[in-house]
């Protein structure tokens, strides 16, 4: 049945020209990657996710850190995984002339991949690693890796021997990526949207008050209620993918 806020949600996006979107895990789920909160969350099976995947786990037992890591975020299998129709609405959006920020907490690049151009990754990306001695960046090729990369040029130059390289996600006790600019993008916004996020990550979460104190309309479209759902002006309860294969119709995209 058709969310009944649909329809509001469409006239806003048409009237809208700059869009600041916050997305979460929850778009990912129908692409199959399993989100940390609901009740198929990857907390349901590991409950210490936070202590793991911290900054000081990771500067203390390196190499166990890869062991979760590679665990948490299932990072073998992560290329049997595509983008949905929810990432390719927002693409979408963009190409029928708006102006469109992602600001993501998600770290699989599906919204790139899915043919958004403008990505703020606040969290960060699964997609590669980083030494922390030399800073040589790497691809990392994730099939059959079962434990922590180590730097090949450190190993070669004989410099600093078995140096395990640094993921490229923002792990707890970093500060976020791009802060200043999705602060900016949604100051110069005339519509926010959040979706497929609880809100309880922090600083990321503080950003629907921000767009409250801006005087921004927003929207938030999600499975459950959140802690944040009160900085809403209108808020859609449903599954994302049909929501916004909904409004997509609606506004005649390419989907
Ligand atoms: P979260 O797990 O805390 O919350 C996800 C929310 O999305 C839940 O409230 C859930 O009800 C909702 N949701 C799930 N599927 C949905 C659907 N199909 N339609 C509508 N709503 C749906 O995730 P979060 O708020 O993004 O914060 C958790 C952290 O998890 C982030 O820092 C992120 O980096 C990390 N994470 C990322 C990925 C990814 O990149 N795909 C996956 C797991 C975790």
């Amino acid at each position: 049945m058709k969310n009944p806020k649909t329809n509001e949600l469409t006239e806003r996006i048409k009237h809208a020209k700059n869009i600041a979107i916050l997305t979460g895990a929850g778009v990912s789920t129908e692409s199959g990657l399993p989100d940390f909160r609901s009740s198929e969350g990857i907390y349901k099976r590991e409950h210490r996710l936070e202590y793991y995947l911290s900054r000081s786990y990771f500067q203390q037992h390196p190499a166990e850190f890869w062991n979760h890591y590679i665990d948490i975020f299932q990072l073998q299998t992560l290329n049997q995984y595509k983008p949905n129709v929810s990432h390719h609405v927002l693409s979408e959006i963009e190409k029928i002339g708006k102006n469109v920020t992602i600001i993501t907490q998600n770290v699989d690049g599906f919204h790139q991949a899915a043919g958004s151009t403008n990505v703020i990754e606040v969290h960060g990306s699964l997609r590669g690693a980083t030494c922390p001695e030399c800073v040589q960046s790497y691809e990392i090729d994730y099939k059959g890796l079962e434990k922590a990369p180590l730097c090949v040029k450190c190993q070669s130059t004989g410099s600093g021997g078995h140096v395990i390289l640094e993921p490229n996600i923002v792990l707890y006790g970093d500060a976020v990526i791009g802060w200043e600019q999705a602060e900016d993008a949604i100051e110069k916004a005339d519509l926010f949207i959040a979706m497929g996020s609880s809100l309880s990550v922090s600083p990321v979460n503080m950003l629907p008050a921000f767009a409250a104190e801006a005087d921004i309309p927003s929207v938030l479209i999600n499975n459950e209620p959140t802690i944040m759902d009160r900085y809403f002006d209108l808020v859609l309860l449903g599954p994302l993918g049909e929501i916004l294969k909904e409004a997509a119709s609606e506004i005649e995209l390419n989907i």
